[in-house]
C-alpha cells in the first residue's frame, strides 16, 4: 500500500471547524487505499503571536528558547487534528519531532533536516494508523529542539515524504497552486498546471513563498512529486511540481516574485589589490552570512573600488559587524547602508536561450519609473534591486510586459 504525506498551512487549521474539514479529507485519503502522514502548521497566526510574546519580554531573545517557545505552536494543532480523526472514527496518532527522530544540525531557528527515523511511523502505519506530525520542527542528536525556519512545515513534509518513499508530497494551502505571481498583489496571475523543481526552487528563493525554498530542495534531490493544491477545493488538483525532464516547453519566464527581506551594504575605498574582496566575503561566509547580489565598481580618482551586496535582514546586524571589522583591516574607507530596498526577481528555464529577456525587463520597470539599484543574473532568473514601497507596480509592471496574465480572473484563488 503507498503512503501519501500530506501537509497543511496555518490557515487551513486556523480554527476548530477547519480542522474538522482536514480531518475528513485525511480520512478520505485512506479510504482511498493510502497509508497517510498528515504534517500540519500551527493554528493560524500563532506563530506571529509567540514572536510578539517573545518580544515583549526581552528585544534579544536567545535562540534555543525561541525555538522552545514557537515549536509549541505545532504540537497544538497536531493534538487537535488527532482528535479530530478519532472523532470521525479512524485511529489516529500525533507526534512531536522528536517521538519520530526528526533529527536536525544543532542550529537553532534555521537548522536542517540530516535524517529521519521511520521506525516509528512505519510502526503505526502498519497498524492502520493516521499520522499526525507537527511540522517546522526537529530535534538535535542532543535532544535540543530546533525549528526549520518560517515557512519550515513544506520542509517537514517534503523530508517525511522522502524518507517514507511516499508515492507523493500533497502542500495542501490557501491557494489553488503555484501562480506567476503572488495572487494577492497580481490579480490576473495565471495558475501554473505544472513547474519543474529547478524553477520552483528559483522562485522560493527569491520570495514566492507559497513554498519553502528547502522543501522544493528536499523534493528535487530525492525526486518526490509535489503538489500544491487548495485546502478548501480539494477537487483540483492545483500545481504539479517535478523534474524537468518531464516537462513539455519551457515559457521564457514562469514567474516574477518580490524578496522585502533585503539589505544592502556597500564598503567604500576598498583598496584595488589582490585579497580584498576575498578577505571580505570569505569573513562573511565563515561566519554563516550568505549574501545575493554583488557589485563592484572601480574609482579611478582614488584608484579604490566600492563593493556594494545585499543580505538578509536576519544576517544584517552580523555582517555590519563583520564589516567593521574587515574595513579596519583591509583599510576601507566607509560602510552604507541601505535598507528601503526590495529585490524583485523573473525566473524562467526558457530564458537560458533567448538575449533581450532582461532588456524586457529594465524596460518594464523604466516604464513605471522604478529606479534600477542593483543586477545579478542568473541562467534562469534575473533579480533587480529597486526602491521599497515600489515593489508590487514592478512586480506587476514585469508580469504584464511577458504576458503572463489570465483573461478571465478569477475572484476564488485564495481562501477567505
Ligand atoms: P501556508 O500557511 O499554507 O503554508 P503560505 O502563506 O505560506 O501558506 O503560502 C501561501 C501564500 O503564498 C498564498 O496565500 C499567496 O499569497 C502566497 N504566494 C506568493 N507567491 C505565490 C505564487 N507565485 N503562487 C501562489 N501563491 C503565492
Ligand atoms: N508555523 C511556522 C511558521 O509560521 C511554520 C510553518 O507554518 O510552516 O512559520
Ligand atoms: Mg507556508
Amino acid at each position: 500500500m503507498s503512503i501519501i504525506v500530506q501537509k497543511y498551512g496555518g490557515t487551513s487549521v486556523a480554527d476548530s471547524e477547519k480542522i474538522k474539514n482536514v480531518a475528513k479529507s485525511v480520512i478520505k485519503e485512506q479510504k482511498n487505499g493510502k497509508k497517510v502522514v498528515v504534517v500540519v502548521s500551527a493554528m493560524g497566526h500563532t506563530t506571529d503571536y509567540l514572536v510578539k510574546l517573545a518580544g515583549e519580554i526581552t528585544a534579544k531573545p536567545s535562540c534555543r528558547e525561541m525555538d522552545m517557545l514557537l515549536s509549541t505552536g505545532e504540537q497544538v494543532s497536531i493534538a487537535l487534528l488527532a482528535m479530530a480523526i478519532q472523532e470521525a472514527g479512524c485511529d489516529a496518532i500525533s507526534l512531536v519531532a522528536g517521538q519520530v527522530g526528526i533529527i536536525t544540525e544543532s542550529i537553532h531557528s534555521k537548522a536542517r533536516i540530516v535524517d529521519i527515523k521511520t521506525d516509528t511511523l512505519n510502526k503505526h502505519l502498519d497498524n492502520n494508523k493516521i499520522i499526525v506530525v507537527a511540522g517546522f520542527q526537529g530535534v538535535t542528536p542532543d535532544k535540543e529542539i530546533t525549528t526549520l525556519g518560517r515557512g519550515g512545515s513544506d520542509t517537514s513534509a517534503v523530508a517525511l515524504a522522502a524518507a517514507l518513499k511516499a508515492e507523493r508530497c500533497d502542500i495542501y494551502t490557501d491557494v489553488d497552486g503555484v501562480y506567476t505571481a503572488d495572487p494577492r498583489i497580481v490579480k490576473d496571475a495565471s495558475r501554473l498546471d505544472v513547474i519543474s523543481y529547478m524553477e520552483m526552487l528559483e522562485l522560493a528563493r527569491v520570495g514566492a513563498n507559497v513554498l519553502h525554498p528547502r522543501a522544493v530542495e528536499t523534493a528535487k534531490q530525492f525526486n518526490v512529486p509535489l503538489r500544491v493544491r487548495s485546502t478548501f477545493k480539494q477537487q483540483d488538483l492545483g500545481t504539479l511540481v517535478i523534474g524537468a525532464e518531464s516537462m513539455e516547453l519551457y515559457k521564457a519566464v514562469s514567474g516574477v516574485a518580490a524578496d522585502d527581506e533585503q539589505v544592502r551594504l556597500a564598503i567604500l575605498g576598498v583598496p584595488d589589490t589582490p585579497g580584498s574582496a576575498a578577505k571580505i566575503f570569505g569573513t562573511l561566509a565563515k561566519n554563516n552570512v550568505s549574501v545575493d547580489m554583488i557589485i563592484q565598481s572601480y574609482v579611478q580618482e582614488v584608484n579604490a573600488n566600492n563593493i556594494a551586496f545585499t543580505v538578509t535582514e536576519s544576517d544584517f546586524d552580523n555582517a555590519v559587524k563583520i564589516l567593521e571589522n574587515v574595513k579596519k583591516e583591509i583599510g576601507a574607507t566607509e560602510i552604507v547602508i541601505d535598507k528601503d530596498v526590495v529585490k524583485v526577481s523573473i525566473v524562467g528555464a526558457g530564458m537560458i536561450d533567448r538575449p533581450g529577456i532582461a532588456a524586457e525587463m529594465f524596460e518594464a520597470l523604466a516604464n513605471e519609473d522604478i529606479n534600477i539599484k542593483m543586477i545579478a543574473t542568473s541562467e534562469i532568473k534575473i533579480s533587480c534591486l529597486v526602491e521599497r514601497g515600489r515593489e508590487n507596480d514592478a512586480v506587476k509592471a514585469i508580469h504584464k510586459k511577458f504576458d503572463l496574465g489570465e483573461e478571465d480572473v478569477r475572484a476564488d484563488k485564495i481562501a477567505k
